[in-house]
């Protein structure tokens, strides 16, 4: 197959008029064609209703149903996992380059659907127009560079091995079997996809559970990949909730491999019931997982204040800071601490509320659960520090109901506090003051996340200590450190921020598949 270099999709400016009416346009085809809609599960291709329902509601207007999906029970995931292993016996044996295709064609369908999945998100999560769009460009991007990255193990012993007079020898990549993709509502097009494409290029058989509160992007999203031509059984498209078939897969003796992107509490809990063995089970699962964050970015007196700022306001409120890479500590030495904390609050307070079709800057948080958590918080920030701006949680805006939360800035925050060192997931920033730049790396350092991390400093000597010191998975100097691009900043975290893996990178495949060294003698 002839494929061209990779290069990530461009993303789209909504400076231009004309895309902001056609991202209008796409909206008003959305609410036409998919309000409303309901997703049934997918199981050996054949499309299952259940009882019960999941109802998929606007978070900026909750009175808003936008659509339904199934309910799997456990029966149907025991179906689908049985299923799946069937399906594998035929689709281990497929040509890594006929299995690229498929991801290649399913890439084709989203770039032409691209506007409708960002109108979708816009209606489902709350995102606006240019978060659906880096997103919707990203799932693309996934397909096209996990397609590339299956190509590079086609045929017998593709990876290298030294040369051994008499012999030949060969490194041959398998796929593992069936395994489950549990991918979260803050990214349900791009690492939903991305979290099942990568399985299954590499010859596995996957059951992906989307986010209960992102059924229909999921739905819409694993359209594509069996128009594209995935056969039946090899994506069991499985909406359901996670303490019932998410747990049932967890703990099957014949589930072979779990992938996570979610919190904390919910990975080490997947990884502690992965790691028993059931009767009947003959391997070691293998659990990829990506979790939470406290990301920090520093910023010292030799920072250009502008660029800081601008990295901290884009950095924090970002889809409302609901993303595992979010700013949401800003570390400030001393000397500067009172430019920027003003300058900075100064920005955030323009940030424009309302609505994702709306395009505004902050929207509203995804559900009740989020919403509580949130506010939680915000009632306790007073006792932790400064409130510099926000604080409330008004759970309206322009008469709508929804999970709006305040843009929040709360300054003067110990280093150990709760609000300095645990995930808030929410449009939400802890101000930490330090007394000189070792301070602030220090304090960056001292939880016991390692995600993402940012500095925003001129000093060569310092960005070097930081690029040898600072313990994250992906560190920023002088920018944003959100929005990580497939294939151009490889993706995932230290410490509890998961098990080290890099989405969009060289070797992310490999999470999914096992060696095998075959040896001949001549
Ligand atoms: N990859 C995303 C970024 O770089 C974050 C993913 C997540 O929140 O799970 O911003």
């Amino acid at each position: 197959i002839k494929v061209q270099d990779y290069r990530p999709q461009a993303f789209t400016d909504f400076t231009k008029e004309e895309n902001v009416q056609a991202y209008r346009a796409a909206l008003q085809k959305v609410r036409a064609e998919l309000l409303g809609k309901h997703y049934p599960l997918v199981i050996d291709g054949e499309r299952v209703d259940t009882a019960e329902k999941i109802e998929s509601r606007n978070p900026c207007d909750t009175n808003e149903l936008v659509g339904t999906t199934s309910k799997a029970t456990t029966e149907d995931a025991e179906r689908a996992l049985q299923g799946a292993w069937k399906a594998f016996e035929s689709w281990k044996k497929w040509d890594m380059d006929a299995r690229a295709r498929i991801l290649l064609k399913a890439a084709a369908i989203l770039k032409r659907r691209r506007l409708e999945a960002c109108a979708l998100m816009s209606i489902e999560v709350g995102k606006n127009y240019a978060e659906a769009d880096v997103e919707v460009a990203e799932a693309i991007d996934f397909l096209e560079y996990y397609a590339r990255s299956a190509m590079k193990y086609s045929g017998f012993g593709s990876s290298e091995t030294t040369w051994f007079e008499g012999e030949e020898n060969g490194l041959m990549s398998i796929p593992l079997g069936v395994g489950v993709s549990i991918s979260p509502w803050n990214f349900p097009c791009a690492i939903y996809l991305g979290m099942l494409a990568a399985p299954i290029v590499a010859g596995n058989c996957v059951i992906a559970k989307p986010a209960e509160d992102a059924g229909l992007i999921a739905g819409f999203v694993s359209d594509i990949m069996f128009e594209a031509g995935l056969p039946a059984g090899v994506l069991q498209f499985l909406p359901g909730v996670g303490k019932e078939i998410g747990e049932y897969l967890t703990n099957h003796a014949k589930t072979r491999f779990i992938t996570f992107t979610g919190s904390r509490a919910v990975g080490l809990h997947i990884n502690e019931v992965a790691a028993k063995v059931q009767p009947g089970q003959k391997w070691i699962k293998r659990v990829v997982m990506e979790l939470g964050g406290k990301d920090a970015m520093i910023v010292d007196e030799t920072a250009d204040l502008d660029v800081a700022v601008t990295a901290a306001v884009q950095g924090a409120f970002g889809f409302n800071g609901q993303k595992c890479s979010a700013m949401s500590r800003l570390i400030v030495v001393d000397e500067v601490y009172d430019a920027v904390v003003s300058q900075f609050v100064e920005r955030a307070r323009a940030l424009k509320v309302g609505t994702g079709e709306d395009n505004a800057n902050v929207t509203a948080v995804v559900n009740e659960m989020s919403f509580n958590k949130i506010k939680g918080y915000l009632d306790r920030a007073p006792q932790e520090g400064q409130v510099l701006l926000g604080g409330g949680a008004p759970g309206e805006c322009a008469g709508k109901p929804g999970y709006y939360i305040d843009a929040t800035i709360v300054g003067d925050v110990k280093r150990d506090s709760p609000m300095a060192q645990e995930e808030i997931f929410g449009p939400v920033v802890t101000v930490l003051r330090a007394r000189d730049w070792q301070d602030a790396l220090d304090i960056a350092n001292s939880t016991e996340y390692g995600l993402t991390g940012g500095v925003c400093s001129s000093s060569r000597e310092r960005l070097e200590q930081a690029r040898a010191e600072f313990e994250v998975g992906n560190l920023y100097f002088n920018r944003k450190i959100t929005g990580a691009i497939v294939g151009v900043q490889p993706f995932g975290g230290y410490n509890m921020s998961g098990t080290d893996s890099k989405a969009g990178g060289p070797d992310y495949l490999a999470n999914f598949m096992q060696l095998k060294t075959v040896t001949e003698r001549w």
